[in-house]
């Protein structure tokens, strides 16, 4: 009876590995049946690959502590049966679990464990699945040399005893490698020897992968039609298999090839990358992707939208930062529930609290910090008034209201004359207490009279007004230019001492002459530009009727 049981999990567990990476919860339930059958029957060794088999469908789930929690507990299970295998196996699993969560040297400890059994079990094939492992924490870690050694003697020995899937992988690994140190070639190379492997052994999955990064090599080297053939190929075999998560880096590739030759058809696959990460929840593929809108719409001159996206971007990326620091609280807590009561262990577990009690803390602040920093978004880092993305967008609606209303409006280019000399004859940190005094002194004419005002980058800052005419917009561009000139900041150069002065560059006029925003913003460059050739520390203003 016990043996067609333990023969029925098998079966099971054979087949949750293999749909693991396409049907993670399907996979899941598979073993998770495999384990309560073995509970039932009380089947150990069945019981431990059961929860082998859960961590590993945990790991496509990215249920990270639920990984480590199943790994350990099949570790436990495996150490009092004194299963070498199984050892390895969980031991692996629960390294690669700390690997996930970017805690490289917790992941480390457990593939040195999982080295030690392999190379005294001669085990080969776990060997080369561990120093594989441990060279993706040395890329990770940036450290290409070691990780290479590594990619490379665990190369050797699938190429010696064929394990063709796992040479698959680890030609794709140093592949990796060579294409971010921007060895296009010899990445190539790689990958289309990984590739070649993946084909033969019809894996859907990996081979997507490898196109999309084929075609990533194939645009780095300005081959577009090349890469275009590869990212579609990888598109329509990762739709295949219904890969949502690999499938949004191709679609984000294939917009910005899109961008690149100014079509406007990249929205649609940026939109779909943005809709699928949203699907699946992935949050850190979400962040890549609002970024990356944001940044699409801005050199669209969208602002509005472009703000939007950056809201979005800014609150999940600092989301992750704070729920990382917690899935590492998470695991560190998974952990000391296994740890036995047994002096060998004593001083890690002092060591894990001890972590747990710092991070706590740490994410504690963040979290703090974060209620601050959103603010910060918009905000010029230097002065504390809007910078650019905010100034735009507030420029955006401030011309869409007053076309709405027939209503006038004035905007200033300001900037900072012989600003160079002035860090010339202070040094930096001077200069920018010189823009912060400028900034505060404009900040208060705009806090008054109720405009809005920005710095615009470098030592250039805007300043806009509504319901304004032309008399009325040069005496305030004066106004603004003789507060900033009653300032007291002084340099010298070539033996001259000079006051700071700013040169204004204005357009006024009604909003329905004036035209876009960015219209407006390029008039009132090329006044400023006047201002200057006029010999500075004047106001040019242009009325547009
Ligand atoms: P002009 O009258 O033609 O505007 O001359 P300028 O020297 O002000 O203009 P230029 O564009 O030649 O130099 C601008 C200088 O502003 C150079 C740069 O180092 C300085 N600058 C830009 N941003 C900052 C900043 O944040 N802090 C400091 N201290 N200096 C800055
Ligand atoms: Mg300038
Ligand atoms: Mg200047």
């Amino acid at each position: 009876m016990k043996e067609t049981v333990s023969k029925e999990i098998y079966e099971i567990l054979e087949k949750s590995k293999k749909i693991a990476a396409i049907k993670p919860y399907k996979s899941y339930e598979m073993s998770l049946e495999a384990y309560n059958k073995s509970r039932k029957f009380s089947l150990k060794t069945e019981e431990g690959y059961s929860l082998v088999a859960m961590a590993f469908a945990c790991r496509a789930k990215s249920e990270i502590s639920q990984m480590l929690d199943c790994s350990l507990r099949a570790l436990e299970i495996f150490e009092d049966t004194n299963n070498a295998d199984g050892k390895m196996k969980s031991l692996n699993l629960a390294g690669i679990a700390y690997f996930y969560s970017s805690m490289y040297e917790e992941a480390l400890r457990y593939f040195l464990e999982v080295s030690d059994v392999a190379f005294k079990q001669s085990d080969k094939f776990m060997q080369s699945c561990v120093m594989n492992n441990i060279g993706e924490i040395y890329r990770e870690s940036s450290s290409n040399e070691k990780a290479l050694d590594y990619f490379f003697d665990s190369l050797k020995i699938c190429q010696d005893n064929k394990y063709q899937m796992n040479e698959a992988s680890i030609l794709g690994n140093i592949g990796e490698i060579f294409f971010n140190e921007g060895k296009y070639d010899e990445s190539l190379d790689y990958y289309l020897k990984s590739y070649d492997i993946l084909v033969e052994k019809n894996d859907m999955l990996t081979m997507g992968g490898i196109e999309n990064r084929l075609g990533k090599i194939s645009f780095s080297v300005k081959d577009f039609m090349k890469a275009e053939e590869y990212y579609f190929r990888a598109l329509n075999r990762l739709e295949e298999v219904n890969n949502k998560y690999f499938t949004i880096d191709v679609l984000m590739n294939i917009a910005e090839l899109m961008f690149n030759k100014n079509d406007r058809k990249a929205f649609v696959y940026i939109e779909k990358a943005m809709s699928y990460a949203e699907q699946i929840n992935a949050k850190k593929k979400m962040c890549q992707v609002y970024k990356y809108i944001s940044e699409c719409y801005e050199c669209e001159e969208d602002y509005k939208s472009s703000l939007e996206y950056y809201k979005k971007f800014y609150n999940i990326n600092e989301e992750i930062t704070a729920s990382n620091l917690g899935n590492k609280i998470e695991l560190l807590n998974v952990e000391l529930k296994y740890i036995k009561a047994n002096e060998k262990y004593e001083k890690l577990k002092t060591r894990l609290q001890e972590e747990i009690s710092a991070k706590t803390k740490e994410l504690q602040r963040i979290r703090e910090a974060n209620k601050i920093l959103e603010k910060r978004a918009y905000e010029d880092e230097l002065t504390g008034i809007p910078n650019r993305r905010s100034i735009n967008f507030c420029l955006n609606n401030t011309v869409e209201e007053a076309l709405t209303n027939d209503d006038s409006l004035v905007l200033f280019m300001i900037d900072i004359d012989h600003f160079k000399k002035y860090n010339d004859c202070w040094g930096h940190s001077k200069g920018d207490y010189c823009l912060k005094k400028v900034a505060d002194c404009i900040r208060n004419i705009q806090n008054k009279r109720k405009d809005t005002f920005g710095r615009y980058g470098g030592e250039e800052f805007v300043y806009f007004a509504k319901s304004i005419d032309y008399e009325q917009s040069l005496e305030l561009g004066n106004y603004i230019r003789n507060e900033v000139g009653k300032l007291n900041l002084y340099y010298t150069s070539n033996g001259q001492t000079n006051a700071v002065t700013i040169s204004i560059g204005g357009v006024t006029g009604k909003a329905a002459t004036l035209g876009s925003a960015s219209k407006i913003m390029e008039a009132a460059d090329k006044e400023l530009y006047n201002a200057k050739e006029a010999g500075r520390n004047k106001t040019v203003l242009k009325l547009v009727d």
